[in-house]
């Protein structure tokens, strides 16, 4: 079993557009796979068409008592899909845990009843409290979503150091394992700029000790694509509301390139037939 936390503190990377999407790609490959929604903004359940209702078991029941039977919260969506919830109640988590010496780690206790799953992606809020560090403490590494342009060099740099730190806080074997390329323009001069410096910044990792050592920037990167911002309406993936498209092309490959990276051999091969290509940058809008 594989565990990913989805994490950068800025809002509006492209966190739950991955956890959602790449997660189902790996389902649609025969990895049987949980999602776990950590956000109080609940966006990866409405995503999926879930809405959490006022009997409904959730994230923030399962954290408030990990021996809370966890089966009974989770959704099925697709074959080999299937859902941890969220609700807005969420965001009371850090004020409910707040006097509990083991408030970093009811994660992981929750996780000892999850025993039927090859990949867990966790969706996280945009902020490094309770929610993330709960992540963070149940997982083996992180997956930081960020677009090229939207940080500079030095703001990688502290990203990847804030989390690295904060997460072998609560979990010293935590890597920084992998970089996706989200929104990407790859006809920008400063995107180039920002990936060609990003590369460089991670080779020179390589032989220090810091979480993102092993860190690798992930192929290919995912193309601004309005149908990978439309889906979420019809509470689908992106596979269901438009297999054919550039977004769904995208993390397919894109999941394809992280289960060979995990050497996790999907079931079957179910690559997305269509006709684009991903480093076709012209018709980002397919
Ligand atoms: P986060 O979870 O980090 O806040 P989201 O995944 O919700 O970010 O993405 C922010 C917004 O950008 C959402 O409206 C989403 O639909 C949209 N979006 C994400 N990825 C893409 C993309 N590759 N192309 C176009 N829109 C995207
Ligand atoms: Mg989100």
């Amino acid at each position: 079993m594989r565990t990913v936390s989805v994490i950068n503190q800025k809002g509006g990377v492209g966190k739950t557009t991955t956890t959602v999407n790449l997660g189902a790609a790996m389902a649609r490959a025969g990895c049987r796979t949980c999602l776990i929604d950590l956000d109080p903004q609940a966006h990866l359940s409405l995503h999926l068409g879930i809405r959490a209702g006022e009997d409904t078991l959730t994230a923030y029941d399962l954290l408030l008592d990990p021996s809370v039977d966890a089966a009974s919260a989770l959704v099925q969506v697709e074959p080999n899909l299937t859902v941890l919830p969220a609700e807005t109640d969420l965001a009371a988590l850090e004020s409910d845990l707040a006097s509990q010496s083991d408030r970093h780690v009811r994660l992981r206790q929750v996780f000892e009843q999850f025993t039927d799953f090859d990949v867990i992606m966790l969706d996280c809020p945009p902020s490094l409290g309770v929610l993330t560090l709960n992540a963070l403490a149940a997982s083996h590494e992180v997956l930081v979503p960020l677009q090229a342009h939207f940080l500079a060099l030095q703001g990688v740099g502290k990203l990847l150091e804030t989390v690295g730190m904060v997460g072998r806080g609560v979990n010293p074997s935590l890597q920084v394992g992998a970089i996706a390329l989200c929104m990407h323009e790859s006809h920008t001069t400063l995107a180039r700029e920002v990936v060609d410096d990003l590369r460089s910044f991670l080779e020179n990792a390589r032989d220090k000790d810091v979480p993102w050592s092993n860190c690798r920037l992930l192929d290919p990167p995912i193309r601004r694509n309005v149908k990978l911002a439309e889906a979420p309406s019809f509470g689908q993936s992106i596979f269901a509301y438009d297999a054919a498209c550039n977004g769904a092309v995208d993390y397919q490959r894109l999941a394809m390139s992280v289960l060979a990276m995990w050497a996790l051999r999907p079931a079957e091969d179910t690559t997305v037939a269509a006709e684009s290509d991903a480093t076709d940058v012209t018709g980002t809008d397919n």
